[in-house]
């Protein structure tokens, strides 16, 4: 099967400027997606007749599918239309239908039809129109050879409405396009280039219908596989057998898949155990509780938390002992032992958590920079530590602190 590839085109200055968020393309990439059309670029230029003449050539040479959004309105700034004219060497023509509809559209609303107005039902006489329900600038559909040229509206909820009810469906009928499936892996605990390392043997086998792409965020890193064939069922059995020889290879670092969060993940396997959670968090300062109880129906297993963030509130409030943080600090795997151990018993919870450490940009010494943080995981059966060395950025130390708890309870749970 030919693989049918597209290019999306935006017009209009204001993208340029960084004054309007070209959502039209983003949007439209996810739904060629869907429909087994693979988007090989994404072109933005401004109203300028040139530019935008050169852009439809360069489209053209690449792509079987040309999606153009914006530039269509009524005054003189707005240049995709003249530009139509020329590059399918055609005049401008009344569409007797888009004149009625338009005028329809303007009597519906109270208002009455401005000249400006009637010249947006002037179209190119190369062009069949495609009607847009929304509003008064009708989309075009240019066929030259066996490529596709369409033109529809900058306003976003005109060229959804567009494009969902009208080009979709005219494009599918029009091309066969294959089956595309994706399929997200999601780890934690380990950085992208160690887990291509480790994942090299299994990546070097994949069959050519199947494409791999690292996805790496703060502390995680997905893998999208994704699968092209002639069915849905087939792509899916195809993937699913590729992510079962994954397995092996990546010891525990899977821990969920599609939509999976990592704090509803926990959050499962706590219910399943019938387990309670209880949390001391210093230094992520309420960060870890709030993931964790983002979760619907986190009240299940999450009985609480404290956030002895001064060394008085870890003694007085928490019950630290003074000895402990006098000769240890509050950055201290004795420290962090003890926050887990008695937010556990205090909060008569199955399971207790701690964090501790210096999240900066200030309060670091020579032995604990910015960034070192300690965590625990305390349960009846053992207390685990970690210390973590992180950035020297505040707010990615309180996310990557608390991720990697959630991690260290994941793994540390009792089986
Ligand atoms: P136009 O068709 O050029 O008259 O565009 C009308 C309006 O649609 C603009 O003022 C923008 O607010 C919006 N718009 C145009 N292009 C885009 C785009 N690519 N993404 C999101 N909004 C857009
Ligand atoms: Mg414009």
């Amino acid at each position: 099967m030919k693989k049918i590839v597209a290019e999306i085109l935006a017009i209009g200055d204001e993208l340029l400027y960084g004054q309007t968020l070209d959502t039209n393309s983003h949007w439209i990439s996810g739904e060629l997606d869907k429909i087994g059309i693979k988007v090989i670029r994404r072109t933005t230029v401004g109203d300028i007749e040139e530019e935008i003449l050169t852009a439809f050539a360069e489209a053209e040479s690449r792509a079987d599918i040309i999606l153009i959004t914006g530039g269509l309105g009524p005054t003189s700034d707005d240049l995709t239309k003249p530009c139509l004219c020329k590059y399918f060497n055609c005049g401008l023509a009344i569409h007797p239908v888009a004149l009625a509809e338009i005028t329809e559209l303007f009597k519906s609303r109270g208002r009455e039809l401005t000249e400006l107005n009637r010249q947006q039902a002037a179209l190119p006489t190369a062009c069949e129109k495609v009607t847009n329900l929304l509003g008064t600038a009708p989309g075009m559909w240019f066929n030259k050879g066996d490529k596709v040229f369409v033109s529809m509206p900058g306003v976003p909820h005109e060229m959804k409405k567009m494009m969902a009810d009208i080009v979709l469906p005219k494009l599918m009928q029009q091309y066969k396009t294959p089956v595309i499936h994706h399929h997200i892996v999601k780890t934690v605990g380990i950085g992208e280039s160690f887990l291509a390392d480790k994942i090299a043997a299994w990546e070097k086998v994949l069959p050519e219908n199947i494409k791999l792409a690292y996805l790496p965020s703060l502390g995680e890193v997905k893998l999208r596989l994704t699968g092209v064939g002639a069915s849905s069922d087939e792509v899916k059995r195809d993937i699913e057998t590729w992510v079962e020889k994954l397995k092996p290879y990546t010891d525990n670092y899977i821990y969920g898949y599609g939509d999976d969060s990592l704090e509803s993940v926990v959050g499962r396997q706590l219910r399943e155990k019938k387990l309670t959670l209880s949390v001391a968090e210093s230094c992520t300062g309420g960060y870890l509780s709030h993931l964790i109880t983002s979760v619907p129906g986190s009240s299940d297993y999450f009985l609480g938390s404290m956030i002895p963030y001064a060394y008085e509130i870890k003694m007085r409030q928490l019950g630290v002992k003074p000895e402990t943080l006098e000769k240890y600090g509050a950055v201290s795997e004795p420290t962090i032992i003890e926050m887990a151990n008695i937010v556990r018993a205090k909060f008569n919870a199955d399971i207790g958590v701690a964090t501790s450490g210096i999240a900066g940009p200030g309060g670091a010494t020579p032995e604990k920079p910015v960034g070192t943080v300690w965590i625990a995981y305390s349960d009846k059966h053992q207390t685990v530590t970690r210390k973590l060395q992180l950035s020297q950025d505040r707010m990615i130390n309180i996310r990557m602190a608390s991720i990697a708890v959630l991690n260290l309870i994941r793994l540390s749970l009792p089986q």
